[in-house]
């Protein structure tokens, strides 16, 4: 039956290895104590029932995000007034990364048939690539010398780090990032016999032997390509606000203590739904591609 001796051991070193990166983290401020919580539940699953491989490529994720939202802290904290601890992630950005990832290793575990299990591993590295490019994007963007341009309006500027805004440094960070996360999805493919490993079984991805540079085009454009979607929702969709106190465009209803003024875009949609729905376009994407090729 599904929870076999076997199953319960592995449960548990997966769950005491995620809690040991889990707390590194907290203690280094990379997550808060409810995102720690939220990282649990999503990155046991993706631990257990993806594999070693797989969260190798959600670990590099999470690192390459810490980092980057380390380079030019000062020059961020400009952009970020209302002290709003930057680079650590609560709960709402753990799920909103985390989900897709975590539903999909659920996935690879429980379909028996190959292919079906290789098309949930594309997906997989699919909607996490639109968030390694979306980080890199932001992260790098926000160091831009020049203002950003509204992504659905290019003859329009707006304030850096807000939803929607491209500059030409943070599409070319975007692109970089995917191209090399591609490159780290192809490395941990399976055929590496140095992480031809899991916790269960093996990667999915030995199943698409001879297209494993197809694995590393397919990765970094539908990384690219979902970072880009998420600009767009971000500029559509998404809820906007003008703080009643400060005067600029914000993006929560609630800004310098006060209920903002209702602007555009959908009110339950903020940027971590933003990120949720752009997740899920990068790894459908990335299934597509893979299935023309
Ligand atoms: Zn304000």
């Amino acid at each position: 039956m599904f929870l076999e001796p076997l199953y319960v051991s592995t449960l548990l070193y997966g769950f005491g290895i995620v809690c040991l990166i889990g707390l590194t983290a907290f203690y280094l401020n990379v997550l808060t104590l409810d995102g720690f919580v939220a990282g649990l539940i999503v990155g046991v699953p993706i631990l257990v029932f993806g594999g070693f491989d797989n969260f190798i490529l959600l670990l590099s994720f999470l690192i390459l995000g810490s980092v980057l939202s380390r380079i030019g802290r000062d020059i961020k904290r400009l952009y970020n007034p209302i002290g709003e601890k930057v680079g650590t992630r609560a709960w709402p950005n753990v799920v909103a990364n985390g989900f897709w990832p975590m539903i999909s290793s659920v996935m690879i575990y429980f379909f028996k048939d190959p292919s079906v299990k290789l098309l949930w591993e594309i997906f997989f590295m699919g909607s996490l690539a639109s968030m390694v490019a979306d980080t890199s994007a932001t992260e790098i963007g926000m160091l831009s010398r020049h203002k950003p341009r509204f992504i659905i309006d290019p003859d329009s500027y707006v304030e850096p780090g807000s939803s929607g805004g491209v500059t030409l440094l943070g599409s070319l960070a975007s692109i970089l990032f995917s191209i090399l996360f591609g490159f780290l999805a192809y490395l941990v493919s399976g055929f590496n016999p140095l992480t031809r490993f899991t916790l269960i079984g093996f990667s999915p991805l030995i199943y698409s032997k001879g297209r494993e540079y197809v694995i590393l085009f397919v990765i970094a454009v539908s990384g690219a390509l979902g970072s880009f979607f998420d600009s767009f929702l971000g500029a559509s969709i998404q809820g906007k606000y003008k703080c009643v106190v400060c005067g600029n465009v914000v993006e929560s209803h609630i800004h310098c203590g006060k209920e903002s003024m209702y602007l555009s875009g959908v009110r339950f949609i903020d940027n971590h739904m933003v990120n949720f729905i752009s997740g899920f376009v990068g790894g459908v994407i990335a299934v597509i591609l893979f299935s023309l090729i």
